[in-house]
């Protein structure tokens, strides 16, 4: 039988960026000490509150059919937090930012509209788009640029397009796009009539600059999605909870999508995340101080290696490192760290053409180890370098 085209156009024609960790899970499975530095996934167990909140509303009843688009309250702890002017009109939560993304796009795009993703990218934003049945146009935001957006590119990408899709702070690169990047987006989306999307789901990782959303942004608010996640913030990847902030327009309209895919986020996953937002604080705290510290104690490990250039992460939970200097891509650097180290890391190439001969390493590793590990990987540079 035969599928649907738009199954089939969904992967990457660049291939599986996941390869490396695929294979990194069948050298595991084989009794190999890997060290895995390749998902944005934390090392360490949702905190035990957040775990005692859900099984005390899943006991308390909270387990049947939940409220669709999200609990009053949780809807109103999500507006409370995106600032001024929101409300809870404009909050639709979703089993995860991923799916919030599927569903903004779905929302603004028809069959075969553009939108435009900023080089590299989020790997899974080609994916998306194509899913919701567009296509994706790739602005670019070069390392020498410090991974900010070439807006004079970005202004060519997006015409003819529908939408735009942003991140910052950004993974895989770690830019944190400056208020002049940000007004500049926003003075194009609206010269140009598109919608934005502006995935913020590292907002509680900024180590350098400021966090500017652009919905904040004069004009923007009524063309502006914004995603947001408990995913990174609180350790709850697992719980799949995230939402967007949009025009309370989009978010009635998205109900009957909501409606005929997942029919909501489930009860006590809500309550565990309302919780997280209205008493977690300390949780919240705590998990970027753990972050602040890794990528500050990576920045020193990689201090003046030779093989690799480090440009520091203003925000985020990875380091991206470029390799160019060995003379190897970054799938094939990738390849022989693995299996010559056992060292997992995501080759820059997943991520876009703008990210060829760059690593990504996730800081998800307690401190020692993962000091160890990028020695290690600056060690296997250099010699590579030396040739
Ligand atoms: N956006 C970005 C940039 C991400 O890195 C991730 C997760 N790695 C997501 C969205 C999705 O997060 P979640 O679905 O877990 O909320």
């Amino acid at each position: 039988m035969k599928l649907s085209s738009r199954i089939r156009a969904i992967p990457s024609p660049a291939g599986n960026a996941w390869a490396i960790y695929e294979r990194a899970h069948v050298l595991k499975a084989q009794g190999v000490d890997v060290t895995m530095l390749t998902i944005g996934d934390h090392d360490h167990v949702t905190p035990e509150p957040i775990i005692a909140e859900m099984a005390r509303s899943a006991r308390g009843g909270h387990t049947g059919y939940a409220a669709l688009p999200g609990t009053a309250e949780l809807r109103r702890a999500i507006a409370a937090r995106a600032g001024e002017g929101v409300g809870p009109q404009n909050v639709f939560v979703t089993p995860g930012g991923q799916f919030a993304l599927f569903c903004a796009l779905i929302a603004m795009l028809d069959p075969g509209d553009r939108a435009a993703i900023v080089d590299p990218y989020y790997a899974t934003y080609p994916l998306t788009v194509r899913s919701a049945g567009g296509e994706a146009v790739i602005a670019r935001a070069d390392p020498e640029r410090g991974f900010q957006p070439d807006l004079a590119d970005l202004a060519d990408k997006l015409q003819g397009a529908r939408a735009l899709l942003i991140n910052s702070p950004n993974n895989p690169t770690g830019a944190v796009y400056s208020r002049e990047t940000m007004e500049g987006i926003a003075s194009l989306c609206r010269a140009h009539d598109v919608w934005l999307i502006s995935d913020e789901v590292y907002d509680t990782q900024v180590w350098e600059g400021e966090h500017l959303s652009p919905r904040t942004l004069p004009g923007m608010a009524e063309r502006t999605v914004v995603i947001g996640s408990v995913s990174k913030s609180h350790v709850m990847t697992g719980f799949r909870l995230g939402w967007m902030v949009a025009p309370e327009e989009m978010v009635r309209a998205i109900w009957e999508l909501g409606v005929s895919t997942t029919y909501g986020v489930p009860g006590f996953v809500q309550d565990a995340a309302l919780y997280a937002l209205e008493y977690g604080a300390q949780i919240e705290a705590e998990v970027t101080a753990l972050y602040r510290r890794r990528r500050d104690l990576a920045v020193e490990a990689l201090r003046g290696a030779n093989g690799l250039r480090l440009s520091a992460p203003q925000g985020a939970m990875y380091v991206m490192l470029d390799i160019r200097a060995t003379g190897l891509s970054g799938v094939a650097f990738a390849e022989r760290l693995l299996e010559e180290h056992h060292i997992a890391v995501m080759p820059g190439e997943g991520f876009g053409e703008a990210a060829a001969g760059h690593l990504r390493v996730s800081l998800t590793l307690e401190d020692d180890r993962l000091v160890e590990a990028l020695q290690v990987l600056a060690a296997f540079a250099g010699e590579l370098a030396r040739g």
